[in-house]
C-alpha cells in the first residue's frame, strides 16, 4: 500500500492527513499552537512532531508529502534558509505603508495592490535592518517544504499569486522584474510538482523511505476547496464560515478588483470566486448555536420568507455588492426568533445567489452544483433554503480537512478530475 501526507498549517494550528492510494484516511494528528515559542520554531516543532506522531506502519509506506500554508504568510532567509527575521503572518497589515508605492508599481486594480499581500510585505520588508542578510523570500509552505527536501528558491504558483507571479504566462511580469529586487524571488512550478526526496536525515529520523518525493504545496483554501470533491467545472463550494465564500470552478479566469473578486489557476481551470462579509458571525450575534440548531426546526424551508436583509456586522462589503458605506439590513425585526432566524438565513441565501450570479456574469461557467463547507453546512434548513434560492443541488462537502485536500495534491497534484 502506497501512502500520501498532506499537511495544512492554518490559523489555529497544524494537522496531517495521511490517505491511501483509494484517498481514504489512515490519520489524522494536529498541533496546536503555542504561542510561547517564536513563529519560526514553532512551524519548525510543529512539522517534526505531526511526522513522529504518525504510526510507523504508515510512514514507512509513505510516497510522498505536500504542505500547505496560510495564504500570504512570508519570510526572508538568508544563503542556507536560516529566517533572518520574525515572518510576517497572512493578516499582518504592515504593508499599508507601502500601499502607495506599490501602486504606482503594479497596474491598476492588480491582486498585490493590499496591505496584506506578499508583494507589500516584501516591499515593507525591504526596509529592514535584516534585509541586507536575507538571500531568499518565501512563502511559509516553501520554507516548511524546505525543510523537508532541502531545496531552496521554490514555490508554488498558489502561493505566488499574491506576490504577483502572472499565473497565466507563467512568469514573473515585466513590472515586477524591473524593480529589480536585490534578493531571489522563488521560481513558481504548478503545486503539486514533484521537488526532490526527502533529506537523508528526516528520512533516517522518521524511517520514512528515502524516494519518499516532497512535492510543491498550496495555499489553506485551495486546499480545502480540493478536499470538498469539486472537480468538474459548474461545481462550486460555498465556505458558510464566519463570512460567506463562493469559489466557482471554472474553463474561463474572472477578475474584478471592485469586487474583490480574482482566480486561481487550478491546472488547466481557474477558480475563481469572491468573499462576503455576510456569514455566520452575523447568526453569532443573535443566537448560540444550540439555538441556531434547534429554532432552525421549526423553519419551513419550502416558504420563503419575507423579509429582506443584508446581514453584516458593520457598515461597507466588496461581494456581491461593492460599497464600502453598505448598512447592515437587520430590520424589521419580528417578535418571533423563528421567524427572524428565517429571514436571516433566507437573505444570506440570496447574497450567495447573487454572488454565483455575478461571477456567472463576469464570464465563470454556469453553476451546476454547490458543495458546502464550514459551520452552516451542517443545518440542513438553510441547505434546503439555499438549494430553493440557487436552483442547483446543495451538498455537503466530502471534506473539509484542509490537510485532506493537501493530501490529494500530494497523490496526484492539481490534476483534481
Ligand atoms: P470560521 O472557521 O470561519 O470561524 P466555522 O466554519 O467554524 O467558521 O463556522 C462557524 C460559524 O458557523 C459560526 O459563525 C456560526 O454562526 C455558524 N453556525 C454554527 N452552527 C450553525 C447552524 N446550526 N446553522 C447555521 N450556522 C451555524
Amino acid at each position: 500500500m502506497g501512502c500520501y501526507l498532506g499537511i495544512d498549517f492554518g490559523t489555529s494550528g497544524a494537522r496531517a492527513v495521511v490517505i491511501d492510494e483509494s484517498a481514504q484516511i489512515q490519520t489524522q494528528v494536529r498541533y496546536p499552537w503555542l504561542w510561547a515559542d517564536s513563529l519560526v520554531s514553532s512551524w519548525q516543532k510543529a512539522l517534526l512532531t505531526l511526522l513522529g506522531q504518525i504510526p510507523e506502519e504508515l510512514r514507512r509506506d509513505m510516497k510522498a508529502i505536500a504542505i500547505n500554508g496560510t495564504s500570504s504568510t512570508v519570510l526572508l532567509c538568508d544563503a542556507i534558509g536560516n529566517p533572518v527575521d520574525t515572518p510576517l503572518l497572512y493578516n499582518d497589515a504592515r504593508g499599508s505603508l507601502v500601499l502607495e508605492e506599490l501602486k504606482n508599481i503594479a497596474p491598476a486594480n492588480h491582486t498585490v495592490i493590499s496591505a496584506t499581500s506578499s508583494l507589500a510585505k516584501l516591499l515593507w520588508m525591504m526596509q529592514l535592518p535584516s534585509f541586507g542578510e536575507a538571500r531568499y523570500f518565501l512563502h511559509q509552505a516553501d520554507w516548511l517544504s524546505f525543510l523537508l527536501h532541502g531545496r531552496l528558491g521554490i514555490s508554488d504558483y498558489h502561493n505566488a499569486l499574491k506576490l504577483g507571479y502572472d499565473v497565466e504566462k507563467l512568469k514573473y511580469p515585466e513590472w515586477l522584474e524591473s524593480l529589480q529586487i536585490p534578493i531571489q524571488l522563488p521560481k513558481v512550478v504548478p503545486p503539486g510538482t514533484p521537488i526532490g526526496e526527502l533529506r537523508p536525515e528526516i528520512s533516517q529520523q522518521f524511517l520514512l523511505p528515502q524516494d519518499c518525493l516532497v512535492r510543491a504545496g498550496t495555499t489553506d483554501s485551495i486546499a480545502a476547496f480540493l478536499a470538498s470533491g469539486a472537480k468538474s467545472p459548474g461545481e462550486a463550494v460555498t465556505s458558510l464560515g464566519s463570512t460567506l465564500v463562493l469559489k466557482l470552478l471554472s474553463h474561463t479566469r474572472v477578475e474584478d478588483a471592485r469586487y474583490g473578486i480574482y482566480s486561481h489557476r487550478l491546472g488547466d481551470l481557474w477558480l475563481t470566486g469572491g468573499a462576503s462579509n455576510t456569514g455566520g458571525a452575523v447568526l453569532q450575534e443573535f443566537f448560540t448555536d444550540a439555538e441556531l440548531e434547534n429554532l432552525s426546526h421549526e423553519i419551513d424551508p419550502t416558504k420563503a420568507s419575507e423579509l429582506d436583509y443584508y446581514p453584516l456586522l458593520r457598515v461597507g462589503d466588496r461581494f456581491p455588492i461593492n460599497d464600502p458605506n453598505l448598512s447592515p439590513r437587520l430590520t424589521p425585526r419580528p417578535d418571533n426568533p423563528v421567524e427572524f432566524l428565517h429571514g436571516l438565513l433566507e437573505s444570506i441565501a440570496r447574497i450567495e445567489t447573487q454572488g454565483y450570479e455575478l461571477l456567472q456574469k463576469l464570464g465563470a461557467d454556469s453553476l451546476d452544483q454547490v458543495y458546502t463547507a464550514g459551520g452552516g453546512a451542517k443545518n440542513p434548513t438553510w441547505t434546503a433554503i439555499r438549494q430553493r434560492h440557487l436552483k442547483v443541488s446543495v451538498v455537503s462537502s466530502v471534506n473539509t480537512e484542509a490537510a485532506y485536500g493537501t493530501a490529494l495534491l500530494a497523490m496526484k497534484g492539481v490534476d483534481i478530475s
